[in-house]
């Protein structure tokens, strides 16, 4: 019964979501805190005042969150825990001011920053030549070349875990490709500047798409979004899911040119008409517009992530420099399986991978401080 094409899926393995117990999760960078209570007025509200909406479709292009999400960049410059925060409202850093205004017409809404990748595969990644990317990045994106038919390189990192750019650049053009990488990357942490990236985007090929997927980007890397004025190739990938809380709702956007925001609509009114519902849209938009909340929030994790990085190094852990919601660490002469499972008994969650390579590595996602207390105390006996 199943048609041929099933023989080829090799699906993604999401972080554990057990039922059982109550665990402290630090295994899916998910945000600890819950959305700003506006946004949960809002769902209240749409529902309260309008009940038949629910019965009615939504807006198919999401065109009051697409303002919301361009408004929310240009007051943050796509940086959330630089950012400075007055009577709720952001303001951007030197560092991260966007050069240009972001409008509506350069975002796309999706099902998740997933679906909106999935999407930019399908739109510009063809199967007569690789997808560049780094041998560790976001696990997601072999499933989709997989899913799609189309051939992926992947790039060996650098011994100290950055990506090799020169080497991901000499394969782009050697084969005339385009690539895609997390930055920062994961399950790393590791961030490249924004020059770095830039660099790369003027030897990369220019009509190939140059996908950055900047999912953790709030927590303290550079967006690359300013590049967009010089780069048209350039794609901008980011989510709900990890700075704005909102991992529940389904919502992930994505940065380009207005050409590229078309392309990857024509995709979506070729597969599903309505991929973001009513209340979703109502409180992504609502999450935007309380963006000084969620900047708040985003420093207490890079404090709290520091932190904890110089716990984890005073007891023995190599611990890379992240900069984002998570921690990428190894104790040396500590099987990883043990570590993760002696955590686990003390009702606390990582994520451990069974990749060669870094199968002794635990992807430690921040929580609050009491969490991180917690953990901290487990992981004291290691
Ligand atoms: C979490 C994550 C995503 C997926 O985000 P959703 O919007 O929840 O689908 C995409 N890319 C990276 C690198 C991530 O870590």
């Amino acid at each position: 019964m199943l048609a041929e094409r099933m023989k080829g899926l090799n699906p993604y393995i999401p972080g554990e979501q057990p039922k059982d117990r109550n665990y402290i999760k630090l295994n899916a960078n998910e945000n600890p805190y819950p959305p700003a209570p506006e946004v949960c007025e809002a769902i209240r509200n749409f529902i309260k005042e309008h009940p038949e909406k629910l019965g009615l479709y939504p807006d198919p292009d999401s065109y009051e969150l697409h303002c919301q999400i361009a408004k929310m960049l240009n007051d943050c410059g796509g940086v959330l825990c630089r950012s400075s925060v007055k009577d709720g409202r952001c303001m951007p850093s030197q560092q991260d001011k966007i050069p240009f205004e972001v409008t509506p017409e350069m975002i796309y809404v999706g099902n998740g920053s997933d679906e909106v990748l999935s999407f930019v595969f399908y739109a510009f990644f063809d199967s007569d030549r690789p997808v560049i990317t780094p041998t560790f990045s976001y696990s997601f994106y072999p499933v989709y070349c997989g899913f799609y038919d189309i051939p992926i390189k992947k790039i060996e990192l650098k011994p100290d875990w950055s990506l090799d750019t020169e080497k991901m650049i000499e394969e782009a053009v050697k084969t005339d490709s385009g690539m895609i990488f997390a930055n920062p990357n994961a399950p790393t942490g590791i961030a490249l500047t924004r020059e770095q990236v830039r660099q790369m985007l003027k030897k990369a090929p220019a009509d190939k798409a140059f996908v950055v997927d900047e999912a953790y980007v709030d927590f303290g890397g550079e967006s690359c979004i300013p590049l967009l004025a010089e780069f048209k190739n350039l794609i901008v990938v980011r989510t709900f899911s990890k700075s704005l809380c909102g991992a529940g709702l389904r919502s992930g956007y994505l940065v380009a040119n207005p050409e590229v925001i078309q392309a990857i609509t024509t995709v979506k009114n070729s597969l599903n008409h309505f991929p973001i519902d009513a209340i979703t849209q109502i409180a992504s938009a609502a999450a935007c517009k309380a963006s000084g909340y969620y900047a708040e929030k985003a420093m207490a994790i890079a404090r709290e992530r520091d932190s904890f990085s110089e716990f984890l190094k005073a007891h023995g852990w190599n611990v890379l420099p992240s900069k984002t919601n998570f921690v990428f660490a190894q104790k040396p002469e500590v099987d990883g399986q043990y570590a993760y499972k002696k955590i686990k008994q003390d009702g606390i969650l990582v994520r451990i991978f069974s990749t060669p390579g870094i199968e002794n590595y635990l992807r430690i996602s921040i929580g609050t401080a009491e969490q991180m207390a917690a953990l901290k105390k487990s992981m004291e006996s290691l």
